[in-house]
This record gives structure tokens, C-alpha cells and sequence, in this order.
């Protein structure tokens, strides 16, 4: 025991210096992004940070598209973001900044793992270890959308062979990568038979590549209930936009908490890491979010570095703490949990555990 401690210490080395733009963000975002630096900080993890103000402050000081050039110019030198979640006006406002962001630097992977924590957080799904891999450009959050008359709307769904072969490509790459055994694609072509259909036939077009690994098709409706049922059936998940935000959430729920997952969106020069969930206005201010999400995707962020030892570093730390029963609300259970911590008293029972 004491070999491994010291073996774990010794790794707490600096690393590198990192460069990157951090915006902290709406609601929840400021409290979980001091959280999440504070760990960082306390693992020897060397930033070069320039903070950004995006999202609903920004909108207020006169910028209409929620972001500033300066923000823009931050971004564009340092090529990497660790953002907290921002908030988007519900049916009205100005466009989502969250898919601006993706489209202009080209973030075509979004990447979302759910994993069970069993029997340290509670689940139905002791087994379960899915990651998404969601198309991030295209589909219906292209932006294509038109009022027709006062009484018609559409929202055009755009799925394109270049799109479709880059993530599908992506999924069977991380597959290999990772060593994981299955890619299932989800679709709904058996409606949209022009657009799933393409990504379909792509997605059985490039299975081939990959003999190894076995490749699966299912349609979006019963996939999800099953997903939702028998999460433990499913490996790597591959499909488009909005059927990944919306699969990606059930899955990081049943895991525990959509307070848990992390998320990496992956482009060819810029990369943008992230929790899944959103700016949780109901709880903003109260100072009790789960800092895990956006922790998470910080350690996807060291991985896509390089810096993997200081990933697992800080992913064992933070294990160790969700294992000694130290929880944020909202995976507190009476059963498994020892207390129910705030987020900044979270961060410290990490540190303590580095
Ligand atoms: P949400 O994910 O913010 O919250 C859903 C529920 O989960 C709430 O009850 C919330 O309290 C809880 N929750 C979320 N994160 C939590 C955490 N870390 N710890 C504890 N509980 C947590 O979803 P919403 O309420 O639909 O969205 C709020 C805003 O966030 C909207 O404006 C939406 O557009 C935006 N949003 C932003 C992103 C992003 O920036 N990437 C993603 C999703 C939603």
C-alpha cells in the first residue's frame, strides 16, 4: 500500500506547460470551474491560461453573438478550450454559442463517455462502459432553420458522405485505439431514408476496414430504449448530431449522475473539452454542483496533451474519493455514501487523495 502511494507521488511531476482558454462560463460554470482548476493546480498540472468571457455575460455587455473578439483571438492562438457549460436562450435569443463554437473550429468528434462507478455510485448498470461518439457539425444543429409562414417552421437536416466518413472513421479508430470490441450506429432510416440511409451505407461501407472489430446497426427508437434498459450490451456508439446529445445524457444519467461524464470535442487543429450537462440554473449559486463532468473532461484534455500519467494521476485520486463514499448531492445515497460534500469541499477530499 505504501509502495503504490509513493509510487503515486513520485508522479506528481509538473507537466508540461499547457496552453489553453478557459471560460468558466453560465450558472454552475464559474463554481465548477474553480473546482476543477483548484484540482489541477494541486496535481502540478502547468497551465498557460487565458480566461474568456462567453455565454450570457458577454450577451449582456452588448456582444449580441455572446462571445468577444478578443475570446475569438485567444482561441485561434491557444487551439485548446476548457469550458464550462454556458447558458442558450430556450426558443428565442441568440444562436447557440455551444454550436458556433464546434462549427467554426471544425470540432467534428464529440466524444462522451459513461462509465458505472458500481458499487461506489448508484446504478442499475453495474457493467456499463459506453462511449458516444456523436457527429458535431451537421445534422439538424446545422443551423438551417426557417419560418415559413406564421404557422409553418422547418429545420433542415443536413448529413453529408465527408461528415459521415470523419466520424464514422473517428468511432472505429477509437475503437482500435482503445481496444474496445463493438461499434453500433444508430439511425432512423427506415424514415429519413436519404438522410440516415447515408449514414448507414457509409457506416457499412467503412466496418470493413475494421474486420476486427464487430459493427452493428440499430434503429435510434428501440436502440435507446435498450440502451436505457441494457446499457451493458453496448460498446462504442456511433451517430449524428442530436441523436448523440440526446443518447449521451440518458447514458450519463443511468450511469449515476449526468453531473459525472466528461466530454472531448475533437477537431483536426482545435480541441474543446467540456462537461455534457448544461449551466444548471436550479442550482447555480448554491455552490453543491458536481465538479466531476467538467473534471473529466480535464483529464480527456491532459490525455489529448500527452500527459496520460498525470490523467491517471488525478482519475485515481478522484476515484479514490468517489470510492470513500465523499459524494455531491447528486450522487448521495444513504446506503453507500459517507457525506454529502459541496462542490468546493469535493475538490479538497480530491486533493487530499493526490
Ligand atoms: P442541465 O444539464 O443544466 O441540468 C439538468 C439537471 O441536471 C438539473 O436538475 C441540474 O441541476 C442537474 N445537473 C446538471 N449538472 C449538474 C452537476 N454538475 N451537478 C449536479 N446536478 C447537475 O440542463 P438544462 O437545465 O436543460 O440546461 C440549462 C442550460 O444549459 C440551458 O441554457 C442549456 O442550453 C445549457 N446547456 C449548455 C451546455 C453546454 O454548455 N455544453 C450543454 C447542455 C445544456
Amino acid at each position: 500500500m505504501e509502495n503504490t502511494s509513493s509510487l503515486e507521488k513520485s508522479l506528481n511531476t509538473p507537466t508540461k506547460t499547457l496552453p489553453i482558454v478557459v471560460a468558466k462560463g453560465d450558472g454552475i460554470g464559474p463554481e465548477i470551474m474553480d473546482a476543477t482548476l483548484k484540482i489541477l493546480d494541486a496535481a502540478n498540472v502547468k497551465l498557460d491560461a487565458t480566461h474568456i468571457e462567453i455565454g450570457e455575460k458577454a450577451f449582456l455587455n452588448g456582444y449580441t453573438s455572446g462571445i468577444t473578439e478578443e475570446a475569438w483571438e485567444a482561441i485561434h492562438n491557444k487551439k485548446v478550450i476548457l469550458k464550462a457549460p454556458i447558458t442558450t436562450p430556450q426558443g428565442k435569443g441568440y444562436k447557440s454559442l455551444n454550436v458556433t463554437i464546434r462549427k467554426s473550429l471544425g470540432l467534428f468528434a464529440n466524444v462522451r463517455p459513461a462509465v458505472s462507478y458500481h458499487p461506489y455510485v448508484k446504478t442499475d448498470h453495474e457493467k456499463m462502459d459506453i462511449v458516444m461518439i456523436r457527429e458535431n457539425e451537421e445534422d439538424l444543429y446545422a443551423g438551417i432553420e426557417h419560418q415559413q409562414t406564421d404557422e409553418v417552421t422547418q429545420c433542415l437536416k443536413l448529413i453529408s458522405r465527408p461528415g459521415t466518413e470523419k466520424i464514422v472513421r473517428y468511432a472505429f479508430e477509437y475503437a482500435k485505439k482503445f481496444n474496445r470490441k463493438k461499434v453500433t450506429c444508430l439511425v432512423k432510416d427506415n424514415i429519413m431514408k436519404i438522410t440516415d440511409g447515408l449514414f448507414h451505407s457509409i457506416f457499412k461501407e467503412i466496418a470493413k476496414d475494421y474486420p476486427d472489430i464487430e459493427a452493428e446497426s440499430q434503429i435510434i427508437d428501440i436502440a435507446s430504449a435498450r440502451i436505457a434498459n441494457r446499457p451493458e450490451d453496448y460498446d462504442v456508439l456511433v451517430t449524428s448530431n442530436l441523436y448523440g446529445d440526446i443518447v449521451s445524457d440518458i447514458t450519463a444519467e443511468i450511469s449515476g449522475s449526468v453531473g459525472l461524464a466528461g466530454s472531448s470535442n475533437i477537431g483536426q487543429e482545435y480541441a474543446m473539452f467540456e462537461a455534457i450537462h448544461g449551466s444548471a440554473p436550479d442550482i447555480a449559486g448554491k455552490g453543491i454542483a458536481n465538479p466531476s463532468g467538467l473534471l473529466h473532461g480535464a483529464i480527456q484534455m491532459l490525455q489529448y496533451f500527452g500527459e496520460a500519467e498525470k490523467a491517471a494521476f488525478i482519475q485515481n485520486a478522484w476515484l479514490k474519493t468517489i470510492e470513500d463514499g465523499m459524494h455531491t448531492g447528486d450522487i448521495y445515497n444513504e446506503s453507500i455514501s459517507k457525506k454529502k460534500l459541496n462542490t468546493n469541499e469535493f475538490a479538497d477530499a480530491v486533493i487530499e487523495r493526490l
